[in-house]
């Protein structure tokens, strides 16, 4: 994955303490990710690292939009989307970050750099309705593309009902 921004904090030679990091996220931030469910938006983030000698918490906080295809009529909407969400991190030796702990992300000691993007972007994701509709944005459908595209479901069910053997059956009595 390839992202043209950094969203990188830098743990090596990090002095301990609190530090603050302000990211933004764009439209490239996106395309970064295989079968993203969102393609377009712009979102602020903001860090916030406690760090101790081995271990360092990190505040994330968004704030932004991101645009989505309505499911009944492809309208694009905009919904606007904030989260915050508290990530715990400790450094091990190499043969202990296996190890997994619920709450805690085990690193590598001699990390560099702590990339963001994954989790920055878990949690956009968690921000989007299951099935998006214009009522997420308060706004009505587009009621002629949704009764078009009812109408193209609508033939689609008719040719798989063609492949029916009961409809074949039907089609020889003719
Ligand atoms: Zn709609």
């Amino acid at each position: 994955m390839v992202v043209d921004q950094s969203f990188n904090i830098r743990i090596s030679g990090q002095r301990l303490g609190l530090h603050e990091f302000d990211f933004s996220v764009d439209d490239s931030f996106f395309s970064a990710f295989e079968r993203s469910q969102i393609q377009t938006g712009n979102v602020s983030v903001h860090a916030e690292m406690d760090r101790k000698e081995r271990e360092f918490d990190i505040r994330l906080s968004l704030k932004g939009r991101v645009d989505q295809t309505c499911v009944r009529c492809l309208e694009m909407g905009q919904l606007n989307i904030a989260a915050e969400e508290r990530l715990f991190f400790e450094l091990h030796p190499i043969d202990a970050v296996e190890e997994t702990d619920d709450e805690i992300i085990r690193l590598p000691m001699d990390l560099l750099e702590l990339d963001l993007s994954q989790p920055i972007y878990e949690m956009i994701s968690l921000c989007l309705p299951m099935r998006f509709t214009c009522e997420n944005v308060g706004q009505n459908c587009d009621p002629e593309m949704e009764k078009l595209i009812q109408g193209e479901s609508n033939e689609k069910m008719d040719e798989s009902d063609a492949v029916d053997p009961r409809w074949e059956a039907l089609k020889k009595l003719k």
